[in-house]
């Protein structure tokens, strides 16, 4: 049996590409994200986190975050938002000790104070056609913020390969008609994602890398917001 493919991503300071599993390590060696700490040095050194998002259920979309301890879980939210998963202004929550079952930390939490209490955070948007996600410590460190905002977005997945229904060449466009109705993966190639006949759901939708991709409303852009 073959064996699945690891999810490949890449390094936003090198722009290099890898495994899944080598980010963590390379992020730490990084010269390019080195150089940019020696950069940045100087006197407003706080804890920054280091956190590994993931899609709860497969893993196959992921980013590595690093977030200053005094900002909240809202702008943590918002990022996910912005992101990966806003499509109709759903509801969100963050839970401690499991999705659904364990406990509410409010919006206003600093990042510090979370994870003082547990090393894995869960994260549900929607609580209908609900995504969910999973935040993990890495590691936290002493300096000073790479970016002026409360998140610097240090590693993302390449968007997961996936085969035309048609004819196997990389998907551009998802069906959620044949998904819904057809019992098909949906992904269609650049030409059979034009000439595709289905409309019900309001035709073919861009194929972004975003897990939230063919739920409910959503439609990308699936960018980071800074
Ligand atoms: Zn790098
Ligand atoms: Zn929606
Ligand atoms: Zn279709
Ligand atoms: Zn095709």
């Amino acid at each position: 049996m073959a064996r699945k493919r690891q999810s490949q991503g890449s390094c936003m300071y090198c722009g290099k590409e890898m495994s899944k599993g080598g980010i963590s390590r390379h992020l730490k060696s990084c010269s390019a994200r080195q150089d940019a700490m020696a950069d940045a040095a100087g006197d407003k050194e706080q804890a920054l986190y280091h956190l590994q998002v993931q899609d709860a259920e497969r893993g196959d979309y992921w980013l590595h975050l690093e977030m200053s301890g005094n900002a909240t879980l809202q702008q943590l939210d918002k990022y996910l938002r912005a992101i990966w998963l806003e499509c109709c202004g759903h509801l969100s929550t963050f839970f401690i000790g499991g999705a659904w079952s364990g406990m509410e930390v409010a919006m206003n939490r600093q990042i510090d104070r979370v994870f003082d209490m547990t090393d894995v955070l869960d994260h549900i948007y929607d609580f209908g056609a609900s995504s969910e996600t999973k935040i993990k410590y890495v590691g936290k460190r002493k300096g000073v913020p790479l970016t002026k905002h409360p998140i610097a977005l240090m590693a993302r997945n390449v968007i997961p390969a996936a085969p035309c229904q048609e004819c196997g060449q990389p998907a551009a466009w998802l069906c959620t008609q044949c998904i819904y109705e057809h019992d098909m993966s949906g992904f269609l190639c650049d030409e059979h994602g034009q000439a595709h006949p289905h409309d019900d759901y309001g035709g073919v939708m861009v194929y972004v890398n975003s897990p939230r991709v063919g739920m409910c409303g959503y439609a990308g852009p699936a960018e980071p917001p800074y």
